[in-house]
């Protein structure tokens, strides 16, 4: 039903002429915007039956429109100002639910933000126009437009010539009054689309899928076909296995038919050509419509059952639990089995993971136990997409979802479970822009507006999550058998400190790796690499006098990538040519110092000059499929080794390494952070757990001088209890979190005494309640990021809701005091709740 028909069209308001009369009451709206509060208007009579709670209206705010969301109706007139009227209401039953705006507001609260952010950062795109909003003319839809009313007809037209319009221009071609639900009707019926800036480009990849013609569909065309079937018998055969594999999985992908079934590329052609089968190109995490079926075609080993077991017993009494696992132990086949358990009785499913890219592996894996229930969703999706999920999702027709943060925000309807997987990962958490959130924490809350349940699984978990276990608030399910005869790779620790003292150089592999890795090219098994630098060198040194070339936008030293031949700068990405004069003394003799993934890949082509060598780093997957396309060719063994930066260790599975290396440990156990043991522990147990997951002769070597490390012994022994309790005893000592909650501040300006007075004038304000808990101002580490000098302080609070709620007020006053004060009114401030 379309709420717009003509006669309110017709009601024509111009906006300076709103009734400023609350009639039909009042609204409190949230506005894409990050302002402090949310804004009143008033509802005009004859909107009083379309305004509710959850529907997106029209207003206006300092002569721009925005569709907003309501949030409450209510009968209190401001005291402050005047409301004014809302102009439209879009939307005939609420887009978003009661649940959702509860987490919207729990999130801004939370975190420190606006709900406008939050709003911002929860609606696809297309549910958001204000002033800002460019409308796109969608090409695909050609120049019919019988179909569209007089109003959609002007705008379509202008469209269709301009390509693209912006808010205001569609407002000057229609009367003012109706902009939006125009708007809203030409989305809707795909005339346009709205442009959002991407920040990253994501781009699924993509496989053949092998389809059969839908004439064979009729089961007796395909008899008649097989039975008269006269000459080339193997593509009978190809025909007969693609039939096969159809029926046992649903989908039959280019590569896995000609793998399976041993035929040629050119046996394939001949049924194409017979236009038997054809070849679609298809994003492998698109969805296709598979049936929607549950087929659990595996059994729980008794490890697994029994931790199953205590899992759902867990749930009866307390709504999360941690799922502590060994990597390779089965998490993954305990989820799909909860997940199973929720649909069966009717209930939706959210599976977080933390980053898209391991989306493509695990959406295969659940849909052939799932089929068609399931459906993934993320930032990077196209819109369409990303509305057709929601809807889905919002009806209750879809049960589960797999996704990245952004899936927190879908409207479930019937929410039973979020499992969260590999909880630990800083991934989790949204540093830029606002809401910084930790999707695994606002999970938790989201989940108990439905009293649904919630799994939070990791190998390595992180320190918050096991003290919660710990103290009571979460539940606790280990389990610590590997699946099959897998058992824990084994830890050797080298020691670089002799071999440095001889050679006087950095050491990149070792005797003892350098021995390792060719027993294992020797036996044909894989080996994973990892250091945690890009690039080739981090460090180009004066010899003479010292002097390093440093970025002129931010403080920190470049890197030298080989292959561009370039130094670049890794916090703001600028690229400079290469110094061969040190600017301070003239000389021309530099030293390199340290290493990166690019030197290393060079260096072991040096010493295994036959082995297929690949690096996997931000460089080298920048490009938009070059990610999947490196694991499929490790995956097929067209690579023996793989260097790389953390992005080797995200729960990849492959079947033929049984070595790991870590090329220097040292860099990952002297940041400047009280994370940095956890950080630490994490990283280099997730790379060791790469090793051996199918092979019972698994190794790693950790190349490291500082060998007395104590999280080295904890990684050797593979023992995460001893290390949390070595870690926990450090976090009470020096009040760092979970005993404290931690709120980062950080100040910029591009004047180095303005921040600094800036910061400290903001801190003195707060010293007479909070000076305890203050540490700094001080300049971080890094003091200079792209021309703005930096101030950051550090709040560790006690955890008490109401010391909490007073420096969050205190916060944002003394903010909006800051920006009035004459000299700080440009100072830039971010506020990190919970900063990893
Ligand atoms: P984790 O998520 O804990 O790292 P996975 O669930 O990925 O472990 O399991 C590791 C491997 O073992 C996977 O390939 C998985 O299919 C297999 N596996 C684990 N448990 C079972 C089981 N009960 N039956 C069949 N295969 C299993
Ligand atoms: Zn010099
Ligand atoms: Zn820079």
């Amino acid at each position: 039903m379309d709420l717009f028909n003509d006669d309110i069209n017709d009601d024509v308001q111009s906006s300076e002429a709103y009734p400023p009369s609350g009639d039909g009451g009042f609204a409190d709206v949230i506005i894409p915007l990050a302002v402090p509060r949310t804004y009143t208007w008033s509802v005009p009579e004859r909107l009083q039956a379309q305004v509710q709670v959850g529907v997106r209206v029209e207003v206006e705010l300092r002569k721009k429109r925005y569709a907003g969301v309501v949030k409450k109706i209510h009968n209190q007139k401001p005291d402050a100002f005047e409301p004014k009227g809302i102009l439209n209401v879009l939307d005939a039953t609420p887009i978003i639910h009661e649940q959702q705006l509860q987490l919207w507001e729990w999130i801004a609260n939370y975190y420190m933000c606006s709900e406008g952010e939050v709003m911002a950062a929860a609606l696809p795109a297309h549910f958001k126009l204000s002033s800002e909003t460019i409308l796109l003319f969608n090409e695909e839809m050609g120049e019919d437009f019988t179909m569209l009313d007089h109003d959609e007809y002007l705008v379509a037209e202008a469209l269709l010539i301009r390509k693209e319009l912006k808010l205001p221009e569609v407002q000057q071609i229609l009367d003012t009054s109706h902009v939006y639900p125009v708007v809203k009707r030409l989305i809707e019926k795909r005339i346009c689309f709205v442009w959002e800036a991407l920040k990253e480009t994501y781009t699924a990849k993509k496989e053949s899928f092998v389809l059969l013609n839908p004439v064979y569909d009729n089961e007796e065309k395909l008899s008649e076909l097989l039975n008269n079937w006269s000459r080339a018998p193997k593509q009978m055969e190809l025909l007969l296995s693609y039939l096969h594999f159809m029926k046992t999985e649903g989908e039959v992908s280019k590569t896995a038919l000609l793998k399976k079934s041993g035929a040629s590329d050119a046996q394939l052609k001949g049924l194409i050509d017979k236009e038997i089968l054809f070849i679609e190109k298809r994003a492998v995490d698109r969805l296709v419509n598979l049936p929607r079926n549950i087929e659990i075609d595996f059994e729980l080993t008794p490890a697994q059952q029994t931790a199953f077991d205590e899992i759902k017993a867990a749930f009866t009494h307390k709504p999360v639990c941690l799922l502590h696992g060994v990597t390779g132990s089965g998490k993954t086949q305990l989820y799909i089995k909860l997940i199973e358990e929720a649909i069966k009785k009717g209930k939706q499913v959210l599976y977080l993971l933390p980053e898209i890219a391991l989306t493509a592996q695990i959406i295969r894996r659940l849909q052939k136990h799932f089929g068609g229930y399931i459906g993934i969703y993320h930032s990077k999706f196209n819109q369409n997409e990303r509305i057709e999920i929601w809807n889905k999702i919002k009806s209750g027709e879809m049960k589960i979802v797999l996704g990245a943060r952004s899936a927190l925000f879908l409207p479930f309807v019937n929410l039973g479970l979020i499992v969260c997987d590999e909880e630990h990962d800083s991934s989790y958490k949204q540093q830029q822009p606002a809401p910084r959130y930790n999707a695994r924490d606002a999970a938790v809350y989201y989940a108990s507006a439905f009293k649904a349940n919630v799994l939070l699984g990791s190998g390595t978990p992180s320190v918050e999550t096991y003290y919660n276990t710990q103290s009571g608030k979460y539940n606790l399910v280990e389990l610590n058998e590997r699946y099959g005869a897998g058992a824990l790779p084994s830890i050797e620790i080298v020691d670089t400190k002799p071999i440095f003292k001889q050679t006087k150089e950095k050491v990149i592999i070792a005797p003892a790796l350098n021995e390792a890795i060719e027993k294992s090219l020797e036996q044909n098994k894989q080996i994973i690499l990892f250091q945690n630098r890009r690039g080739h060198t981090p460090h180009h040194v004066c010899k003479v006098c010292g002097w390093i070339p440093h970025c002129r936008y931010c403080d920190v030293s470049l890197t030298y990538h080989k292959f561009k031949h370039k130094l670049q700068c890794h916090y703001c990405g600028t690229v400079y040519p290469v110094v061969t004069t040190c600017e301070a003394c003239g000389s021309h003799d530099f030293m390199k110092l340290n290493f990166g993934t690019e030197k290393a890949e060079e260096y072991l082509q040096e010493l295994f000059p036959k082995a297929k060598i690949a690096r996997m780093d931000y460089d080298t997957v920048s490009g938009k499929t070059a990610h999947d396309q490196l694991i499929q060719q490790f995956e097929q063994q067209r690579i023996d080794i793989l260097v790389g930066t953390q992005m080797v260790v995200k729960g990849l599975d492959f079947e033929h390494v049984n070595l790991v290396g870590i090329l220097d440990a040292d860099s990952l156990l002297s940041f400047a952070d009280f994370r940095v043991n956890e950080r630490g522990f994490q990283l280099m147990e997730q790379v060791s757990g790469r090793a051996g997951r199918k092979d019972a002769d698994g190794k790693v070597l950790i190349q490291v001088a500082n060998t007395q490390h104590p999280v080295l012994q904890f990684v050797k022994a593979h023992d995460y209890k001893s290390f949390f309790a070595f870690e926990i005893a450090g976090r009470k000592q020096f009040a760092y979190p979970p005993f404290t909650r931690l709120i980062q501040i950080t100040f910029k300006h591009k004047h180095r005494e303005i921040v600094e007075a800036a910061a400290q004038s903001f801190a003195e304000s707060l010293k007479p309640v909070f000076g305890n808990y203050i540490t700094g101002p001080a300049e971080p580490v890094v003091n200079r990021v792209r021309n703005q000098y930096l101030m950051e302080m550090i709040l560790k609070l006690p955890k008490d809701a109401n010391l909490l709620t007073r420096c969050r007020e205190m916060i944002h006053t003394q903010e909006a005091a800051m920006h009035h004060h004459p000299s700080y009114k440009s100072v830039f401030m971010v506020v990190d709740v919970d900063a990893v």
